[in-house]
């Protein structure tokens, strides 16, 4: 059987991490058996589309890396990709089940299907439509449609007695009584399809093989079931994948903080930490294995190692993983990639484009120390500020020099002079030097370096400082290093 699957995202805002995980595990499916994956905009719900999402939840897939072979916005030979765009196939569809029998026209307004809800659920019983227009004679039937001026509604004539099976992949055979079920609307009044009728015809004109999809949409499944059967189509294989749980064990969600993808990317995940992470979200390779390249990942994913237990989102384990991706990178990657939130946010009148190379060997010391590239400007952007840096002079002192300017400045003083005669001006040499001037000051090296270190980057916790200097060259270092002078010189201004 060849692998064909689909992600289905409604267009109703952010792509977030509990439909991120779907498209990925169809994606890695797809991959993993040489089939395809699919991108189908279900916007049958007009009410609930948002202008601009469809094109935020592509972006989203695309900065993860989640390629489509088909889709709104490259085509297809099954398109178009939008259910919006599809509403002849749903209603030929209908019309063949009103034909066959299998669905009936119901001309209920929508207030009373309101009130035969409300009823329902105060006397404790299921709480769907009492289907009063199911058996209706057809004159009677035209007579109401026609005093609701020609409005209508088709619903699906469910079974009342018996049990649909719904066969998940990781479930087995789940049962639902049949007289628990009741004649859902298939096509609205606008003429728009339900999700239930759309992804039914659609699954099955597009040649799904496999709907991969959240576990909220388990007790749909028995009304796709019947459909399947009523409109004749061969059902493809589900597998409901275990709800994602925040850290209080509630279901995630927004409350959880950063959810959609976007928020991930702007805090600087990399996309491939954030597929390890979610991949193992559900699905494991074997009992030992938490970190994988997506390549790893495509070569062993498969449904025979997807559980159904519920999963937590341990928002701490990710952090760790994504540290992890970032230690790995090649120095010029890690600047590549990090490059971005340095443009992001140094202020407008700094030069650009901006030359990294001359940092290149503070990269893997960097590398040790972010977890997110949103950090990455903290560390490096005193090399590119111009002007005097802003910090206050407490700062400089820190807690070895506190209430002691004049302490603080004998050693920015004594740096100065010490600096001036290295050579060459090297990581090595610059370390031996400053060494020499804490032992002659007979003070330990800490106390000595936090007013250097706050001088010349602006910040208690920056790179290394040696490495920094020798970055930093010596012109800057020394002009830096004067101007915190004349600071501690003038403590009160
Ligand atoms: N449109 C549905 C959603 O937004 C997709 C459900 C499915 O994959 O069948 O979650």
């Amino acid at each position: 059987m060849s692998v064909r699957v689909r992600f289905g995202p409604s267009p109703t805002g952010e792509l977030h991490m509990g439909s991120v995980r779907t498209a990925l595990f169809d994606w890695l499916f797809a991959r993993h058996h040489g089939g395809e994956f699919l991108v189908r905009i279900e916007d049958t719900d007009q009410t609930r589309s948002v202008a601009g999402a469809e094109e935020r939840i592509l972006e989203g897939l695309r900065w993860m890396g989640l390629d489509w072979d088909e889709g709104p916005d490259i085509g297809g030979p099954h398109g178009p990709y939008r259910q919006s765009e599809r509403l002849p196939l749903y209603e030929v569809a209908a019309e063949r089940l009103l034909a066959s029998g299998r669905a009936y026209r119901c001309a209920c307004p929508p207030e009373r299907v309101k009130q035969v809800r409300e009823e329902a659920q105060r006397r404790k019983r299921p709480p769907g439509y009492d289907a009063r227009c199911r058996d209706l004679a057809p004159a009677d039937l035209a007579n109401e449609i026609a005093a609701q001026d020609g409005r209508s509604v088709v619903r699906f004539r469910s079974p009342r007695e018996g049990a649909t099976v719904v066969p998940d992949a990781l479930r087995g055979d789940v049962v639902f009584e049949n007289r628990l079920l009741d004649d859902h609307v298939l096509l609205k009044e606008d003429g728009f399809p339900t999700y239930h009728l759309a992804s039914v015809v659609d699954d099955h004109a597009m040649e799904i093989s496999h709907v991969f999809r959240g576990d909220e949409w388990l007790s749909s499944a028995p009304r796709h079931l019947l459909l399947y059967e009523a409109l004749g189509y061969e059902p493809p294989v589900f597998i409901h994948q275990p709800v994602i749980l925040g850290p209080d064990k509630g279901k995630l969600s927004k409350r959880h903080g950063a959810t959609s993808v976007s928020a991930y990317a702007e805090q600087g995940y990399l996309p491939e930490a954030l597929i390890n992470f979610l991949a193992l979200l559900g699905w494991s390779k074997d009992d030992r294995t938490t970190k994988m390249s997506v390549a790893e990942i495509i070569e062993a994913f498969d449904i025979d190692r997807m559980g159904v237990t519920p999963v937590t989102f341990d928002q701490t384990r990710l952090d760790a993983m994504n540290a992890d991706f970032l230690r790995e990178l090649g120095p010029e990657e890690f600047f590549r990639r990090a490059a971005p939130f340095l443009e992001r946010a140094l202020p407008e009148d700094v030069a650009r484009p901006l030359d990294l190379t001359p940092l290149l060997p503070l990269a893997p010391l960097i590398q040790e120390r972010v977890k997110r590239l949103a950090e990455f400007a903290e560390y490096v952007d005193f090399f590119f500020l111009p002007g005097p840096l802003d910090y206050p002079n407490a700062e400089l002192m820190g807690k070895g020099f506190r209430d002691n300017p004049a302490g603080a400045l004998t050693a920015v003083e004594g740096a100065i002079a010490a600096l001036k005669a290295v050579e060459p001006w090297t990581a090595e040499a610059i370390e031996a030097a400053l060494r020499g001037l804490a032992d002659r000051l007979a003070l330990r090296a800490g106390v000595v370096f936090t007013p250097l270190r706050v001088a010349v980057t602006g910040k208690r916790i920056a790179p290394p400082l040696f490495e920094t200097l020798a970055v930093l060259g010596r012109a800057r270092a020394v002009e830096r290093l004067n101007v915190a002078a004349e600071r501690l010189a003038r403590p009160d201004d």
